[in-house]
């Protein structure tokens, strides 16, 4: 079946949630969430199938027309530059191997070496994708600009480590507004989170440092720092950033564990200068990239990965609590280009 077959074929519908659902099978929720992780990327999918339709269509053969085709499908879906150029040139070098590819076998192709290009991100599955230790909180310190969604990713993530059975305590280190303490506040009660807090306008690294000596303290398991994003420049940034850090390893020596960068996935392009901007600031460690659901740049999600070498941990959704998946490369790429994407 080709490409036009694919798209032709239904569309599937969001799914509801249904209660209950810690009781249902294994497979029952694998398949929930592939549905949900598919309507999810419904935008950037439709995108990117609309357009290889478009580049294979009336062709059976891979040649050099179809993957300049493809080069410019790739690169409009934001994708981004360099990263098309490597995963072509991965393609014409199959092309060179195996003679001849069917248009048909494209998607496949695209998915596997799309996947190759990916970071892994190897978290253990039980602790929501933290490598959390006995006898110490692990750290992960969050950082983006402003709107990238920090305080709703903490939230979400907060809400899974304490149905993992986790002890989590949250730093209300964005202190440059009383309504983002509100918003994180809220978002701490729902997860059963215990959230630290001082003034609007405090020392953010006071507050990271409350926060760790409470965590130790009551034994936490995790401890999730929220910060501020809208720091008028890189200087500035760096220097708020590492007193956050060089503060939290005063208590605890290893952290911060992880800094993990959010980024707003429907910014497409500027998504990538944010990237740039974070990782010079400070060392990023693994990356979360939000708002994919209602956007057709999911793209960026793979340059990214690929151009900065650092894992996407985390990708979201939606606004819900639940909206927050583990990244796994291999299902993305099947939601994108999968057959069973649009059936
Ligand atoms: P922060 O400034 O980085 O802390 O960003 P917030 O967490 O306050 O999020 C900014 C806005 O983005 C809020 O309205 C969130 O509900 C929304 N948001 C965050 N993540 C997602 C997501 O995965 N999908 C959608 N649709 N909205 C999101
Ligand atoms: P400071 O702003 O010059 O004090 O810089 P630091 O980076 O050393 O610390 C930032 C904040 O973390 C301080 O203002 C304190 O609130 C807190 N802090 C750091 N070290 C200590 C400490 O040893 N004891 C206590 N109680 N608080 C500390
Ligand atoms: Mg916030």
């Amino acid at each position: 079946m080709g490409f036009f077959d694919i798209f032709k074929s239904k569309k599937s519908e969001p799914q509801s949630v249904e209660q209950g659902a810690e009781q249902t099978p294994q497979a029952e929720v694998r398949e929930r969430e592939e549905r949900e992780l598919n309507a999810g990327l419904e935008k950037t999918k439709q995108g990117l199938f609309s357009k290889l339709a478009r580049a294979v269509a009336g062709r059976s053969t891979v040649d050099a027309e179809v993957l300049d085709d493809l080069e410019e499908v790739l690169i409009t879906s934001d994708v981004g530059v360099e990263t098309t150029v490597k995963i072509i040139e991965r393609i014409e070098a199959r092309v060179a191997r195996d003679k001849y590819i069917n248009t048909a076998e494209l998607q496949s192709i695209l998915q596997d070496e799309i996947a190759q290009l990916m970071e892994k991100a190897e978290g253990s599955v039980e602790n929501f994708g933290l490598d959390v230790k006995e006898g110490e909180p692990y750290v992960l310190m969050v950082v983006g600009v402003n709107g990238a969604g920090k305080t709703t990713t903490i939230g979400k993530l907060a809400a899974q480590l304490t149905k993992a059975g986790k002890k989590v305590y949250i730093g209300a280190a964005d202190t440059f507004r009383a309504a983002a303490i509100d918003q994180l506040a809220v978002w701490a009660e729902r997860a059963g989170a215990t959230m630290i807090r001082q003034e609007m306008g405090s020392d953010p690294a006071s507050v990271a440092y409350d926060t760790l000596k409470s965590a130790v303290a009551n034994n936490a398991d995790v401890v999730l720092i929220d910060t501020a994003g809208r720091l008028h420049n890189k200087i500035g940034l760096m220097n708020e950033l590492t007193k956050i850090r060089n503060v939290m390893s005063k208590v605890v020596g290893s952290a911060p564990h992880e800094v993990m960068l959010v980024l707003d996935g429907s910014t497409g392009q500027n998504a990538f200068e944010q990237a740039r901007q974070f990782t010079q600031a400070t060392k990023v460690t693994s990356l979360a990239i939000t708002k994919l659901d209602g956007t057709a740049k999911g793209g960026v999600v793979i340059g990214i990965s690929d151009r900065f070498h650092i894992p996407v941990r985390y990708i979201g959704i939606g606004e819900g609590i639940d909206q927050l998946r583990i990244f796994d490369r291999h299902d993305f790429v099947k939601a994108l280009f999968g057959k069973g994407a649009t059936e």
